[in-house]
């Protein structure tokens, strides 16, 4: 029993388990206007499903300028401060999704489980909205916004890193990847994961089912179900 395969489960942050109305598109506007001088409300820009290096290369571009390593390392030393102040400013009703905190806890308990994130923050970034909900203990392992401007290559990271983390001997079982835009359901193919789908984010049952989602859910609140979906119920 000490050997039982493994069960690897890929998860989203913003969309998916929770949202924070709004903070990151402030920080991000407020970063640009501190590194670069630019007062751009990047209204051209969505984050659903998008990744923090991907959405820089897109001002970038709209600035006529082709983002480069020395600006990217500028803008996301500054990014995580901006953050931080954006997340304790009051009001905004930031919320997490119904029955994360209990999916989250009943899947840490379980030994045979390994969870990792994979999401378009930058790892700085990621953290502060978890702790937001107390939720950053759960996840030791990710990949991150600033390692890769394709979400699909994010994955594989996160996977790599899952897989060199298990213990010696152990084998997977399946892996899964929860997210809720069709760029997620995109990344969980190119690893060779199962995807459910969430419809908390911007995208219906409908546009994630046409997305080729194997799996699609309105939310996470069903705690039972979503373990019989992960084969651990
Ligand atoms: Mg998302």
């Amino acid at each position: 029993m000490s050997h039982s395969p493994v069960t690897v489960i890929l998860f989203d942050i913003d969309g998916t388990l929770l949202d924070l109305k709004g903070a990151g598109r402030r920080a991000f506007v407020r970063s640009i206007q501190a590194v670069f001088g630019w007062p751009d409300d990047i209204r051209y820009v969505s984050f659903a499903g998008n990744t923090d290096l991907n959405v820089l290369a897109q001002v970038m571009a709209a600035h006529g300028r082709e983002l480069v390593e020395t600006d990217a390392l500028r803008f996301f030393r500054h990014l995580p401060g901006e953050m931080d102040r954006a997340l304790a400013e009051p009001g905004g009703d930031r919320i997490i999704y119904p029955g994360v905190r209990d999916l989250l806890e009943r899947l840490a308990a379980l030994p045979e489980v390994v969870l990792a994130l994979v999401t378009g923050n930058i790892e700085a970034c990621a953290r502060l909205k978890l702790r937001e909900f107390n939720l950053h203990n759960h996840f030791v392992l990710g990949a991150f916004g600033n390692e890769h401007a394709d979400r699909g290559r994010i994955a594989g990271l996160a996977l790599d890193r899952a897989l060199a983390a298990l213990p010696r001997g152990r084998s997977v079982r399946a892996r899964y990847l929860v997210g809720d835009t069709p760029f997620d359901i995109a990344a969980a193919r190119s690893i060779g994961a199962v995807s459910i789908a969430v419809a908390t984010g911007s995208f219906s049952i409908a546009q994630l089912h046409a997305a080729g989602a194997d799996h699609v859910l309105p939310d996470l609140g069903d705690t039972g179900q979503v373990l019989r979906l992960l084969g651990l119920g």
